[in-house]
């Protein structure tokens, strides 16, 4: 589970990108963040992966109280998290397959397990006939398919994603969408900022908006709900 309790964070230049939000997040769930830009999306969603910290209130996830994480503890909790960006920052020089592997590699995975893992991830992600490929030679949509490939491949519990479909076309956009249903149908918790006003109001998950960094809405089968 993901607790925000009266969660404010203030920028050392005194904006602030949240004010006293709390949120619960269980797992299993899908959860669209919504709002503005400048709303604070990012904020909540830099908080989460321990990006950044809150100046108040306090960020659960799981067993870990964020504020205070001891050394060894930040690389448990990102073993839990897998994140997924806009801009998605592949190696140039590495193909797809190691692009993935790259993300076992950093937390000592076994090359056996490595092995095992990376294929099966580029499968469910469409990817397989793909993986000599070099980042230069994909489309968006398959760089972001990496991208996603890397945030599943340690098998995290949570996967945070930050705008993933912001410099998608509106058809591979849906395909991305596609692929998060099925991450959260085999079990992941999915929590996603996005601005994909038809997705979210055609899939009809929970949505939480935000505005002026305050949680202004929390709707279990919720629409997009303004104008963007
Ligand atoms: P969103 O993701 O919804 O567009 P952000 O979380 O990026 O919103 O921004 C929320 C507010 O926090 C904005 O007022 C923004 O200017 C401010 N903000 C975000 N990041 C920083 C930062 N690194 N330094 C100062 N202010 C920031």
């Amino acid at each position: 589970m993901i607790r925000l309790d009266k969660v404010s964070k203030r920028y050392p230049n005194g904006h602030y990108g949240l004010v006293d939000a709390s949120l619960t997040i269980r797992r299993g769930e899908f959860v669209f963040v919504v709002g503005p830009s400048g709303a604070g999306k990012s904020s909540l969603i830099r908080l989460l992966y321990r990006e950044d910290f809150a100046t108040e209130g306090e960020v659960y996830v799981d067993q870990f109280k964020l504020s205070s994480l001891r050394r060894g503890q930040v690389a448990r909790l990102r073993r839990q998290l897998g994140v997924v960006f806009q801009d998605v920052k592949l190696l140039p020089n590495r193909n797809v397959y190691h692009n993935v592997a790259f993300a076992m590699e950093v937390v000592g995975a076994s090359s056996r397990d490595i092995h095992k893992r990376v294929p099966q991830v580029l499968e469910l992600v469409g990817l397989s006939r793909r993986r000599e490929n070099f980042p230069d030679q994909l489309s968006g949509g398959e760089q972001q398919r990496v991208g996603i490939a890397r945030a599943l491949v340690n098998n995290p519990i949570y996967v945070i994603a930050d705008e993933p479909t912001g410099n998608l076309d509106p058809e591979t956009s849906r395909d991305i969408m596609k692929l998060f249903v099925e991450i959260n149908r085999r079990g992941a918790t999915v929590i996603m900022a996005t601005h994909a006003k038809d997705i979210v109001n055609q899939m009809q998950r929970r949505v939480v908006a935000i505005e002026q960094g305050r949680v202004s809405r929390d709707d279990a089968r919720g629409v997009y709900g303004y104008e963007s």
